[in-house]
C-alpha cells in the first residue's frame, strides 16, 4: 500500500468518511470498532482489540458480561473472595 495524501472534511457531528481503497486494503467493513486516540497530537485508528480490563495484556482473554479479563486477574480476584 502506497501512502497519500488525502483530505477529509468533519461534518456536523464530527464524523469523517475513510476512504474506501484503504477500508479495503485494510479489511475495515461495515460495523468494526475502531479505537481512537491521540499519539503526539496525531488522531490515531487502530482496530479494537479486546484487552484485560485490569492490567490491559491481550493474552488469555475471558469474556464476562462482555468485558475481558485475562486469566491471571480472574484467579487475583477469585483468590480475593
Ligand atoms: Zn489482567
Amino acid at each position: 500500500m502506497t501512502t497519500q495524501d488525502r483530505t477529509r472534511r468533519v461534518d456536523s457531528l464530527g464524523r469523517v468518511v475513510l476512504p474506501a481503497d484503504l477500508r479495503h486494503a485494510l479489511g475495515i467493513r461495515e460495523g468494526d470498532v475502531l479505537d481512537v486516540a491521540v499519539n503526539d497530537g496525531q488522531l490515531v485508528l487502530s482496530r479494537h482489540e479486546p484487552k484485560c480490563v485490569f492490567c490491559g495484556t491481550r493474552d488469555d482473554l475471558r469474556e464476562r458480561s462482555g468485558r475481558h479479563a485475562c486469566g491471571a486477574c480472574v484467579s487475583a480476584l477469585d483468590a480475593a473472595q
